[in-house]
């Protein structure tokens, strides 16, 4: 019998539903998920009181989705201790920030980028991506995906939820711009490169009872890792006359008859007034600051108990979304998707259980092991109890383990793996 444990809480973190497409690498078990847990399982219930005919935790307590003091712009600045002027602004080197701004670059514009981040000490987040049938993927054989019955398949696993032009967006652009993005590599650069779940192990599945699952990842956990090709994209946005300042950080868009007219940033020497037509808000997400991950997914924080927080790997306090806010764009009104299911942390927590048989606190069964790890599968947790699940399996485990679904946070069932498990 395996425990689960609460391990994950603090590991778990917000990002985009493009990531479900993806899947994981090392070891095994990998990917941006969270990859094991404490070895410390929390046992008792927190005293936690079940109500008579339900698992769901009886001592729910409703967080205060309300406290949006976030809402609130700073106080206008009128003393700068420089200023610049530029066509666009872009707020952000990361994924979403460097790409904006090479295109904007590379379509003559004079654009900026400030980042929060000191220039030595810069580090991208995440390994690996998503791609539709980028050039190196096809090469090397793996299978081609049709955008239209992705965007299907996307749809259907997230219950129709999301903005369908983006996710329709992203599956027919996909192609053109994974290859546009790691167009500086060389092929020492593309060596270290390797597809998580590719060439496919002997048992591994391609369809869930209709659900389909792709390996189909770029994954960069060798010497050229996403830093790297970040900064591939950045020297060529410089050379479409881009300029970068690092350890600059943005603080609010200045507005003036309802058009953007600027944006207030801050450096060591103070603020910085930067005149201008465009702001990309691209500062990530809010996984650094518990209140608006409060207003944003008030699903999850509304089925918090006692021990239960909601978590984040993510330092990114949702600057982006307030200046955006602030200059008045409109707040969605659905729940944010949030990974690994939303960044829920309770000691009963999931996604760490290999795929075997699960039973709760009264050995009962109650739920589809095999479901995508982290993200829908965990999101169970919620309807039970914060009790120790337990993952039931007998000898032949090593066996029946090898029949596995590509996913995020997937097992990888090679002889390497299969032999540890074994093993352990
Ligand atoms: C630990 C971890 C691992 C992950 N692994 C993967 C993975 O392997 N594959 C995957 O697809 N996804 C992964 N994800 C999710 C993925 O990293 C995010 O979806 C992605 O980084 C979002 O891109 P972005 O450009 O919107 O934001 P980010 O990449 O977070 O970039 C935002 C940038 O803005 C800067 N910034 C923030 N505030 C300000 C400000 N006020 N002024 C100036 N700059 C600011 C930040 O320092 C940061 O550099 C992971 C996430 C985490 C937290």
């Amino acid at each position: 019998m395996e425990k689960t444990t609460k391990g994950m809480s603090r590991r778990s973190f917000i990002g985009m539903g493009a990531v479900a497409a993806m899947a994981a690498g090392a070891a095994g078990l990998a990917g941006c998920a969270p990859a094991g847990g404490d070895s410390t399982a929390k046992t008792e219930d927190g005293g936690h009181i079940e109500s008579a005919g339900s698992s769901a935790p009886s001592d729910v307590h409703i967080h205060n989705v309300t406290d949006t003091s976030w809402m609130t712009p700073p106080a206008e600045v009128t003393d700068f201790a420089k200023e610049w002027d530029c066509e666009a602004v872009v707020c952000g080197h990361g994924f979403a920030g460097i790409t904006a701004c090479r295109e904007l670059a590379e379509q003559g514009k004079k654009v900026i980028l400030i980042e929060k981040q000191p220039e030595d000490t810069y580090a991208a987040v995440g390994n690996e991506f998503a791609s539709l049938n980028a050039k190196i993927l096809q090469e090397r054989g793996v299978p081609h995906i049709d955008p239209v019955e992705f965007y299907q398949n996307f749809m259907k696993i997230t219950s129709n939820m999301p903005n369908p032009t983006l996710v329709m967006k992203f599956a027919q652009n996909s192609e053109e711009n994974s290859n546009w993005y790691l167009d500086r590599l060389t092929e020492e650069d593309f060596a270290t490169m390797t597809t998580a779940f590719f060439p496919p192990t002997e048992h591994q599945m391609g369809e869930l009872s209709g659900i389909k699952f792709w390996p189909s990842v770029c994954s960069f956990y060798g010497e050229c890792n996403q830093t790297k090709i970040q900064m591939y994209n950045q020297a060529a946005a410089e050379e479409a006359g881009a300029e970068f300042h690092f350890a600059t950080t943005a603080e609010y868009i200045i507005m003036q008859d309802g058009a953007v007219a600027g944006l207030v940033a801050s450096d060591a020497d103070g603020y910085i007034k930067i005149n201008c037509k465009a702001v990309v808000c691209a500062c990530g997400g809010m996984g650094g600051n518990p209140e608006m991950m409060t207003y944003f997914m008030p699903d999850m924080a509304q089925a918090l108990t006692g021990e239960d927080a909601l978590t984040s790997m993510s330092a990114n306090d949702g600057r982006g979304v307030q200046m955006a806010y602030w200059a008045g764009a409109h707040l969605e009104t659905t729940p944010v998707a949030g990974m690994n299911m939303k960044g829920l942390a309770v000691p009963g927590k999931m996604n760490c259980l290999p795929q075997a048989v699960w039973i709760d606190e009264n050995g009962r069964r109650f739920a589809n092991e095999y479901y995508p790890t982290s993200e829908q599968r965990g999101y169970q947790t919620v309807f039970m109890s914060r009790k120790t699940k337990y993952a039931v399996v007998d000898n032949n485990f090593t066996e029946y383990r090898q029949y596995t679904l590509p996913q995020h946070a997937g097992f990888t069932a090679n002889e390497e793996n299969i032999a540890s498990l074994r093993d352990s």
